[in-house]
């Protein structure tokens, strides 16, 4: 089995399912890498903050994969956010990576207060058409926040990287990525690991289609169309992630799994909120 690809508005393309190593320290990303390439995994999202791109670089570099078969996310991190300081972050991060190029280069978060995403966003446009990054993007962006750097450089972001999972799962922020051309990426996809994973719903689908409910939850991903990357530093759990490729939901379990979303309780979000945090 191997992923299917997605197709950016630059004519790229994407892994649909990927692998990302959050919290995940740097010695352990080197082993966890090289073992998630063996399970099949070719799209690896890290981030400058993560700790861990020297590690990913390690497992990269003994894969014996090449770059045109492997896909590589990192982020730019809310410090270096800026023209001139976002070319030089960029620099270190492929350094450390051990890469030529990089495949996906994201600002991480917006930071509305700190306001230097459209300075940024210039940056990326700079990076990609020197050539070092194929396709450029954004993480926690909000619907004005995409609209501001479209509006003021012409250039729409490959894909928004954005928390996502069955309880909060972004019904008008994907409507507004998708009417623009831009991917929606499912950060915290498993709503990292907690309730989701015992929720009779999905336990229900996952036993008629004799799945777990990790795979049940990574293929109603991929039924709506994320790009998606679940975390496991554990060989079982990520192999049984992979093969979720190999769910299929019917129509009928797709909108039971909508009907989950808890937005509008506002219990649904894990993490930050882009519009506010800073
Ligand atoms: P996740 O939703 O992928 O959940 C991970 C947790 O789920 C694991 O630690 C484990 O406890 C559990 N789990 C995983 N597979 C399982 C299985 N098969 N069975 C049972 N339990 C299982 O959470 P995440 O790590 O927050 O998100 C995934 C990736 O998204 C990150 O590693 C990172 O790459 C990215 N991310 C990006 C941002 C951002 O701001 N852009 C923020 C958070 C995460």
């Amino acid at each position: 089995t191997s992923s299917p690809t997605l197709t950016f508005n630059d004519g790229n393309t994407i892994p649909q399912l990927g692998y990302g190593v959050w919290q995940v320290e740097d010695d352990v990303a080197e082993k966890v890498v090289f073992q998630a390439f063996q399970a099949g995994f070719r799209h690896i999202d890290t981030a400058k903050i993560y700790g861990n791109e020297s590690g990913v670089g390690r497992a990269i570099a003994s894969s014996g994969l090449s770059a045109e078969e492997i896909f590589i996310t990192t982020k730019l991190w809310n410090s270096d956010q800026g023209y001139e300081s976002t070319l030089a972050a960029f620099e270190e991060s492929l350094e450390r990576l051990g890469l030529e190029t990089l495949d996906l280069y994201l600002i991480h978060w917006l930071q509305p207060k700190q306001d230097k995403y459209v300075d940024t966003w210039k940056a990326l446009i700079e990076l990609q058409k020197r050539g070092r990054v194929k396709s450029i993007g954004v993480s926690n962006f909000t619907i004005e926040g995409l609209q501001r750097i479209i509006d003021e450089t012409g250039v729409v972001p490959a894909i928004n990287q954005v928390e996502l999972h069955p309880y909060f799962s972004q019904p008008e922020l994907r409507e507004f990525n998708a009417s623009q051309g831009i991917l929606t990426q499912a950060w915290s996809p498993l709503g990292q690991g907690g309730e989701l994973l015992e929720d009779p719903i999905i336990a229900g689908i996952a036993q008629k289609h004799d799945a777990t409910p990790a795979q049940v939850v990574i293929a109603w991903h991929l039924a709506i169309g994320n790009v998606v990357i679940p975390k496991s530093v554990t060989e079982s759990r990520f192999r049984e992630n992979f093969d979720a490729l190999n769910v299929t939901l019917d129509a009928e379990d797709v909108e039971a799994i909508n009907g989950l979303d808890r937005t509008a309780e506002g219990t649904g979000r894990i993490g930050p909120d882009p519009a506010v945090s800073d």
